[in-house]
């Protein structure tokens, strides 16, 4: 056990070297050994992977070009650092706060954050903390996959994908679902998607062979519940690493179309963050949409779209993270956000769904606002493809009665 500040590794991930060069220097002055600097999550990555020693204290800033700070959490997740976490921000404090709620639910060893400027003192408290914490029993961390773990299970065809019901809100009933992928592990069973989507999303060939499995899989049971009398629209979370291959618009359409299914009736969507990314997205969404598929902006709210980009570009539907969902019904914040977004969708003739509808409550609020469409916890968690007959069943069967 280290109790000497000297034999202690820091690592400073930030972008900015005069940032990097103030943290490392106060660190030394309070005694750490060891202070290593990276200029962004991937050289941090490559020393984490590198490093004989393994690192103690991790300062790492939020937004960063390239790779920004919540995937390089998710890229520290998958690597079970013990390393303490301090969160490094010019942005504003609820930012910072949601994203310590995610370092912290991906299992990350969280000290605590700092707005820029920070001073020496604030530091030391962090490396005191660290100290104080190690004595502390860890929360049992995520799980997280490894490439072998993850290849071998594509290979063997257990990536397994469970549905959400979507509802709409106009006459309740239930319209699509939305597909969202879960690894069936030999050991430890069915493990969540934040587990394994970050490590596929570092290589292409990986994330582009998950999507077309996924892709497969959802449109295969798309057409399956069609021929069972079961007609529901078929939401897919695409990542835009996978979708760069030129001809995947034509693959993906030939799949439908051999399912007997609609290419109108499947929603790709994609992260808001990855939407701003990148000007190249566009030609590459447009041709999907040329095809007649449907494009939903993901997890919005989180990144900053503006009302001149959102135009340009060929989206059909806003769907809005449920951090501004959940709890919207006793929150002004939330529900002042919610109201706006749904607002925007409105005046952009695009389809507003919300995500995370927890309770009535929430419900109500979406409903007095307009939204189209609600997902959430208070209608369905995701469940397996055999479920979803029954939920239907189960479903009509209550709005019937609901209605006498
Ligand atoms: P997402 O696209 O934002 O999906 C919604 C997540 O919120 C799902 O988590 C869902 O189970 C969860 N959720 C739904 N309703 C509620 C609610 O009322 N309360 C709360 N607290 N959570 C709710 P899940 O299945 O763990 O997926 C996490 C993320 O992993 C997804 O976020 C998506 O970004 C990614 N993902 C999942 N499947 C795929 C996939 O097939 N491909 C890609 N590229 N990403 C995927
Ligand atoms: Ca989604
Ligand atoms: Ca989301």
């Amino acid at each position: 056990m280290k109790t000497n500040n000297t034999e202690l590794t820091a690592l400073v991930v930030d972008d900015q070297a005069a940032i990097r060069q103030v943290l490392a220097a106060m660190l030394r002055d309070i005694g750490i050994g060891r202070v290593l600097q990276a200029e962004d999550g991937v050289s941090a990555f490559r020393m984490l992977d590198r490093s004989p020693h393994p690192v103690d204290l991790l300062f790492c800033d939020l937004a960063m070009p390239g790779i920004d700070g919540v995937e390089t959490l998710r890229g520290l997740a998958t690597r079970h650092i013990e390393a303490g976490v301090v969160l490094l921000s010019g942005m504003d404090a609820k930012v910072i706060a949601t994203v310590a709620d995610m370092a912290d639910q991906l299992g990350l060893r969280m000290l605590g954050t700092a707005l820029k400027p920070f001073s020496r003192d604030q530091i030391a408290d962090f490396v005191e903390r660290f100290h104080q914490l190690r004595f502390v029993a860890r929360r049992r961390p995520a799980m997280m996959v490894t490439a072998d773990e993850f290849d071998r299970a594509m290979d063997e065809g257990r990536i397994e994908l469970y549905y959400q019901p979507k509802i709409s809100l106009a006459d309740g009933s239930l319209c699509s679902v939305e597909a969202l992928a879960r690894m069936h592990h030999p050991a430890y069973g069915v493990i969540e998607p934040d587990a394994f989507i970050p490590l596929a999303e570092e290589n292409p060939q990986r994330m582009t062979r998950l999507t077309l499995a996924i892709f497969e899989q959802a449109i295969h049971q798309a057409g399956a519940w069609r021929k069972a009398g079961l007609d529901l629209g078929m939401a897919i979370n695409v990542s835009t690493q996978a979708i760069r291959r030129l001809d995947l618009p034509d693959i993906a359409e030939d799949i439908v179309t051999r399912a007997g299914f609609d290419c109108d009736k499947v929603t790709l969507e994609i992260t808001e963050s990855q939407v701003l990314a990148s000007a190249e997205i566009l030609h590459i969404v447009s041709r999907f949409r040329l095809r007649n598929f449907k494009l939903s902006i993901d997890d919005f709210g989180t990144g900053h779209s503006s009302l001149k980009r959102l135009k340009r570009l060929p989206f059909t539907e806003l769907k809005i993270d449920r951090s501004f969902v959940s709890g919207a019904a006793n929150d002004a914040d939330l529900r002042s956000i919610l109201e706006t977004s749904i607002g925007l969708g409105q005046r952009l003739r695009m389809d507003v769904v919300a995500e995370g509808v927890e309770d009535w409550a929430d419900w109500q609020v979406l409903e007095d606002l307009g939204c189209d469409v609600a997902q959430g916890y208070f209608v369905s968690r995701p469940i397996a493809a055999p479920g979803i007959p029954l939920f239907a069943q189960r479903w009509t069967q209550g709005r019937a009665n609901a209605a006498h």
